[in-house]
């Protein structure tokens, strides 16, 4: 489920639809946690399907670590990717605004998280945009990904949170943990299907 104070709009006839906040959303916010609503398509699910629902698969899920696709039955399945997203998937299973986020303003993610398995175009216009998205992008970034993650996971427990209350009995117990001072914290890579990584970053 999406924060609840977000809204969609139309960006553009080129990009489509996205996804914008309709008030401030604090830094170390929960923008999305997974919910039991959510669709999750399994490969043999997926093989089966017919062509143009394949295609509405791809365009509008992500793929998590064992290779489901999530397809979320709320607005989520319509925020579009940044080289400098304001949001970002974390391992522990929901994605944390990474900056305070300004009312009227694009929620934008890293679908670099997401274990594509195409190379995507990316116009995203900003300063460190890659130009392409590729599937083995989180192994050359993810220590600056995990940089901003950690800075924002700081002000989770500072914040209004109305999604924390989705996060499951065990999530939430590792969660508090860590934020306590008591845990490890969880590299985004752990999002990562091994088969994404190249093979010159395999050592
Ligand atoms: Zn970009």
């Amino acid at each position: 489920m999406i924060h609840p104070a977000t809204e969609l709009r139309l960006v553009s006839p080129e990009v489509g639809y996205g996804v914008f906040a309709s008030r401030d959303i604090p830094m170390g916010t929960l923008v999305f946690v997974q919910d039991p609503l959510d669709i999750e398509i399994t490969p043999e699910h997926y093989g089966a399907l017919d062509v143009t629902s394949r295609e509405l698969a791809e365009k509008y899920s992500f793929i998590d670590v064992r290779g489901i696709r999530v397809l979320s039955w709320d607005s989520a399945k319509f925020v579009n990717h940044s080289c400098e997203p304001n949001t970002m998937s974390t391992a522990w299973g929901f994605e944390l605004a990474l900056r305070d986020i300004a009312a009227g303003e694009e929620i934008t993610d890293e679908y670099g998280l997401f274990n594509l398995e195409w190379e995507m175009d990316c116009a995203c216009g900003r300063r460190r945009c890659r130009g392409r998205i590729r599937p083995g992008d989180a192994w050359s970034f993810y220590r600056r990904w995990d940089r901003a993650v950690r800075a924002a996971m700081q002000a989770i427990p500072r914040v209004e949170q109305p999604l924390i209350g989705l996060l499951d009995e065990v999530t939430r117990g590792s969660l508090d943990r860590y934020l306590a001072g008591g845990g490890r914290y969880r590299s985004v890579r752990n999002l990562m299907r091994p088969g994404t990584r190249p093979a010159r970053a395999a050592c």
